[in-house]
């Protein structure tokens, strides 16, 4: 599949069927208000699909469909052998079908296709069949308790989940909460981010084909302020996973308060600290020290936004990853030579140059990049950016930009290093490079985050649990404790005569 020039993919992309219905009981279902919103390339700004915007109705009867199928018992006492049948078959058609997604992907969120074909589809793959294929070895408990009794310790699917997700990796976040939350035998509502719904729609249709039972995932694409919020405040949902911005975080928690407390999970925004000692292999920090922050264009979440360098070797740092920064000039998305595509809109492209400013005004120096390219082409497509001589105070190395620009702040010693690192409301992921042990493991563990690489960034995979510390968000998608988030524990004590 990776043999495929441009135009093969541009050809697939202009003889592709999009669906854009929502998936309801197991069927493909208009809104049942008959309205639409029109899905948009960020490569180019054509219409790819006019796509079924949900209102709070739809949500309604989702939540009748999803708590009928939860209650028969179809899925959720299904034997664990059996449904991870379902769920390897799932991840096997996903497979099957892997350009057709990795293409409507790439042109739905922009991504580059070597991304889509080589990391999202079979990332997200992967997520399913490995939860599915945990699902009949993971056992319950048996307390230590006295010897005329008997307590068990299960644990039990929550009921109805909704999970809200962005645009930023639409399958790859789709993936890390439909798995578990399937796997632990919940009836699961996804509402796509507004900005790209096509691939969890058809993923839900593979999903039917491979067994799961109607009701049981039900995907409602729709706008955040309006069906996002009905959901969150849903008294007979039970559980709410979120992946999205700090903010709109924060107002999930206020609506499970208001509501019915339903168990709420966010994995939220970032401002990772990317930490080069003196002693580092220099190549290899900066080389990833630009990988860190333009992969996606910079819309990720642990992107390692603020590279904290060691004072001696600053400025020659610079130059290193500047010469790194000219490998990610965007280009177009179809392309497979492609490394960064573009912002996923005009507001986000907006955004970025509004901080380019702002980074400006504050006093930073601006050593490469800082435009907007490639205009003419109808797309938001916005250069690889560097400010050097950044102070950690400032906006740009506070607030999550998410886009393609790094904020580059000195450090003394490593004390100032981590001090640096942690002066930050967010706390999802950082790295640090040294080829000292006992710097690099004495500052990993300093820094208050959720995942820490040494010597390496974006390290992991679906063995490892994944979330944030303070602002970042709580609980945790991937890995076992992924299962934590979909589960209640519920003691049973048994007592004999
Ligand atoms: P966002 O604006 O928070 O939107 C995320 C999702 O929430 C979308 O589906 C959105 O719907 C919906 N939404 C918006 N307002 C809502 C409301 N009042 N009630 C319920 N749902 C609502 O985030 P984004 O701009 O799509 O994504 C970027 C953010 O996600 C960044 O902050 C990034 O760091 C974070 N992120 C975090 C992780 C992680 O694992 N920690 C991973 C990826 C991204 P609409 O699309 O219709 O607005």
């Amino acid at each position: 599949m990776l043999d495929k020039t441009k135009q093969d993919w541009g050809a697939q992309a202009a003889a592709i069927e999009i669906e854009g219905r929502a998936f309801i009981n197991g069927r493909y279902e208009d809104a049942l208000a008959g309205e639409t919103r029109a899905s948009m390339s960020p490569a180019d700004g054509r219409k790819l699909a006019d796509v079924a915007s949900c209102g709070t109705e739809d949500a309604d009867r989702a939540v009748v469909n999803a708590r009928a199928a939860f209650e028969s018992g179809v899925w959720a006492s299904m034997a664990p052998a059996d449904r991870k049948m379902v769920l390897v078959r799932w991840a096997e058609l996903i497979l099957e079908h892997a350009d057709e997604i990795a293409l409507l992907e790439s042109l739905d969120a922009g991504k580059p296709i070597g991304d889509t074909t080589g990391g999202d589809v079979p990332a997200a793959a992967r997520t399913i069949r490995w939860s599915g294929e945990a699902i009949d070895k993971v056992y319950d408990q048996v307390a230590p308790v006295p010897a005329n009794c008997l307590a068990l310790v299960q644990r039990l699917p929550l009921g109805v989940v909704a999970a809200i997700v962005p645009w930023n990796f639409p399958l790859t976040t789709t993936a890390w909460k439909l798995a578990p939350s399937l796997a632990t035998g919940n009836s699961v509502i996804l509402k796509p981010a507004s900005n790209t719904p096509l691939s969890a729609l058809r993923i839900a249709g593979l999903a039917s084909e491979a067994g799961l039972p109607d009701g049981v995932l039900q995907v409602l694409p729709g706008p955040g302020g309006s069906l996002g919020r009905h959901l969150a405040l849903h008294n007979d949902i039970d559980g709410l996973t979120f992946t999205g911005s700090t903010e709109v975080g924060k107002q999930l928690m206020r609506y499970s308060g208001e509501s019915n407390l339903k168990r709420t999970f966010l994995e939220l925004g970032g401002k990772s600290p990317n930490i080069v000692f003196a002693d580092a292999n220099l190549e290899k920090a900066a080389a990833f020290a630009a990988i860190a922050v333009f992969y996606n264009g910079g819309q990720t979440c642990t992107a390692g936004t603020r590279l904290i360098v060691e004072e001696g070797i600053r400025e020659q740092f610079v130059e290193m990853v500047v010469a790194q920064s000219k490998k990610w000039m965007p280009g177009d998305p179809l392309d497979p030579a492609t490394t960064m595509g573009p912002m996923i809109d005009a507001a986000q492209l907006n955004t970025v140059a509004e901080y380019v400013d702002i980074g400006q005004a504050e006093g930073a120096s601006l050593v490469t990049g800082g435009k907007q390219i490639m205009a003419e082409s109808g797309g938001s497509y916005h250069e690889p950016t560097i400010f050097d001589g950044v102070k950690n105070s400032m906006r740009i190395a506070q607030e999550e930009i998410f886009g393609p620009v790094m904020s580059v702040i000195g450090f003394r010693d490593a004390e100032e290093a981590v001090a640096i690192a942690n002066d930050s409301i967010y706390g999802l992921a950082g790295a640090v490079w040294s080829n000292n042990i006992n710097t690099a493991h004495r500052v990993a563990a300093a820094v208050r985050v959720g995942t820490m690489g040494i010597n390496n960034y974006f390290g992991g995979d679906i063995t490892v649990p994944f979330g944030g510390f303070k602002q970042s968000g709580n609980g945790r998608d991937k890995s076992i404790h992924a299962f934590d988030d979909y589960t209640e524990l519920k003691t049973t004590w048994i007592e004999f005569e």
